[in-house]
């Protein structure tokens, strides 16, 4: 089945746009509803135009009652039942239906509703305010860091008409390439020019994943922007959506462009070094940040660090900035061919060149005193990068082009740990980490190789004669993985690896590579803030958001919560 995402009718027709206003369809239809249509199964290869008679069979209304019907989600079932494969598609569609003893008012319809097979259309918010308050006009906000947090809260504070600065430490796109070029090939680190530091944050090379769990009302939105600025329009529905590397650096320009229409000020390669506050009524105030070359005046900051620039959080924690250790992961990535994934997914490796390279998310419960582990932030045919900042430091992440056509697939093999473990204080998480990022530093050599061991000798405990070729570019050395990492952490990957081996037939084989370390899946400490105001506890115009400030863990999760964020400051801005 080939999926436009939307059938018999314009995408736009009776979608509800936030951007644009009601759409002529739901003016005129004033009895239609919208809805969501759940878990469809759909056969790889069923004509599209299916879906409309399937969305009226499993809502229990007529076919005609349907006025517009779109794609909202789109899955791969890979699972293997009874000891067989079908590979289905599972799609969630939203429809338009008439009311009507036909169509939403029907007995079946309401069965349905009960059933769960229907839901009321999750609803959607636009990224700006049409009306900005009084009090906003002629301020001027500050946003520190340009990954999707700060880009998205950006977004929606100048296009409501706020003013914004947006600074980041790291150069513009274009600069940033050639520095992370000359790392790969002179191994020589800029701690403020690399994969985690410039315009558009850590996810700038990466696989460019883009779906979260939740059906937040700002995801739309977002997507919206992305697909206008040159991303694909599956990302709207795909369920696995990424973007890749290669298309991300078209779009970042277009997205630039497109804030400085809107109004935003942005400052390249200028480090935000700490502020200035003031104190009323036993609040804390922010009036000026601090750069390397002077203050600059501002109403308030939206800061979106990212979890790397622990320097800056350090400052600011003594200027007052409140901090706490959360949860976080640690592990190593894991690299197959692509190939015995697609094999172990699809039960045949043909049907990659139908479905795109095969994908996976596994996890091992905790059991037996030993906790669990799962995969993370896969990269299908994609390849290992040194995401480092810090010269001394090792950690690996992964990232992909957006036809994933590299012979390799890797993931992050990770287990969580948390303030139970290394200890209550806000950076001891920090600490732990950034040792054992050391030490995997020097055992890959002190040059930028990195650790690597066969899984089956992980498991085994015993070291590896060879490492065969691997994705990660700045080669890899043979190590004892599993001698390197605390058994808190090495028991939950041992016993994960054995249990994905069962999933996916060679996941433990001798065709598998740990490489390591994976430290940052996830920032290990949080800035406390106002559930409503989502200002930091302490301080009434300081906006802690995204990955570094704890509330995210992706790039569109990190998009949602800066443009969220900055939306409470509009809304609670006092007048
Ligand atoms: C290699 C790699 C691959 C990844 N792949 C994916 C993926 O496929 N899908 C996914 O969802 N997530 C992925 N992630 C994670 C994702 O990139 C992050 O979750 C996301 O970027 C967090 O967004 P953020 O805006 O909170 O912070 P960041 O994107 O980290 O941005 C923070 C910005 O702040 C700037 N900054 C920091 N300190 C200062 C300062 N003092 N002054 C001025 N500027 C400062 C930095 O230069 C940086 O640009 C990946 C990460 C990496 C490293």
């Amino acid at each position: 089945m080939t999926l436009s995402g939307g059938i018999g009718l314009d995408a736009e027709q009776g979608i509800h746009d936030p951007l644009r206003g009601e759409p002529e369809v739901e003016r005129v239809v004033a009895q239609s509803r919208r809805w969501r249509v759940l878990g469809l199964r759909v056969d790889l290869d069923e004509p599209e135009a299916r879906l409309r008679e399937r969305a009226a069979e499993r809502s229990g209304i007529d076919l005609e009652a349907i006025r517009s019907l779109r794609i909202a989600r789109r899955s791969l079932d890979a699972r293997v039942r009874r000891g067989r494969r079908s590979l289905q598609f599972v799609v969630h569609v939203d429809v338009e239906i008439d009311g009507g003893s036909h169509g939403s008012d029907s007995m079946a319809f309401q069965q349905a509703i009960r059933a769960g097979s229907v839901i009321e259309h999750p609803p959607t918010s636009p990224l700006h305010f049409e009306k900005l308050r009084e009090s906003l006009r002629g301020s001027r906000y500050a946003v520190v860091g340009s990954g999707p947090a700060g880009l998205f809260a950006a977004l929606a504070l100048a296009r409501s008409g706020v003013g914004v600065d947006v600074f980041d430490r790291g150069p513009v796109l274009a600069e940033r390439s050639r520095s992370v070029a000359g790392f790969l090939r002179n191994r020589v680190l800029d701690p403020e020019a690399n994969l985690l530091f410039g315009e558009g944050g850590a996810g700038t090379y990466s696989d460019g994943k883009i779906y979260t769990r939740v059906d937040h009302p700002l995801e739309p939105s977002i997507l919206r922007e992305l697909v206008e600025c040159g991303a694909p329009p599956d990302i709207a529905w795909d369920a696995r959506a990424h973007i890749g590397t290669d298309r991300l650096h078209r779009i970042l320009p277009r997205l630039r462009a497109r804030l400085i229409d809107a109004g935003v000020t942005f400052h390249w390669s200028t480090r935000i070094v700490g502020w200035r506050s003031e104190e009323r009524g036993g609040q804390r105030k922010v009036v000026a940040l601090e750069t390397e070359s002077g203050e600059v005046g501002c109403d308030g900051v939206v800061l979106a660090l990212g979890h790397s620039a622990l320097d800056t959080l350090e400052v600011l924690a003594r200027q007052g900035l409140p901090l706490s250790a959360k949860p976080f992961q640690l592990g190593v990535r894991v690299e197959h061919p692509q190939a015995l994934i697609d094999r172990g997914r699809f039960g045949d490796e043909a049907i990659a060149h139908q479905l795109g390279a095969a994908y996976y998310g596994l996890s091992s419960r905790s059991g037996g005193g030993v906790a669990a582990a799962h995969s993370f932030c896969m990269c299908p045919g994609g390849q290992i990068v040194a995401s480092v900042n810090v010269p001394g430091l090792l950690c690996t992440n992964g990232m992909s082009n957006s036809r994933h056509s590299s012979p390799f697939a890797n993931a992050a093999l990770v287990t969580t740990l948390g303030p139970r473990e290394v200890g209550p204080e806000p950076f001891a998480g920090v600490a732990f980490r950034e040792q054992l990022e050391r030490s995997f530093f020097e055992a890959g050599g002190g040059d930028w190789a990195a650790p690597a061991q066969r899984v089956p000798d992980f498991i085994q405990g015993k070291p590896s004669s060879e490492i065969g070729r691997t994705s990660y570019k700045l080669g890899c050395v043979p190590q004892r993985i599993d001698q390197l990492l605390p058994s808190q952490i090495r028991e939950p990957l041992r016993r994960a690896l054995l249990h994905f081996e069962n999933q996916i037939p060679g996941f433990a084989s001798h065709e598998a590579t740990l490489v390591g370390i994976e430290s940052r899946s996830s920032g290990a400490i949080r800035t406390p803030r106002h559930a409503e105001l989502r200002t930091a506890d302490g301080w009434s115009n300081v906006w802690p958001v995204g990955e570094g400030a704890g509330y995210a863990g992706g790039i569109m999760s990190a998009a949602i919560d800066g443009a969220r964020s900055a939306q409470s400051l509009m809304e609670f801005c006092p007048d």
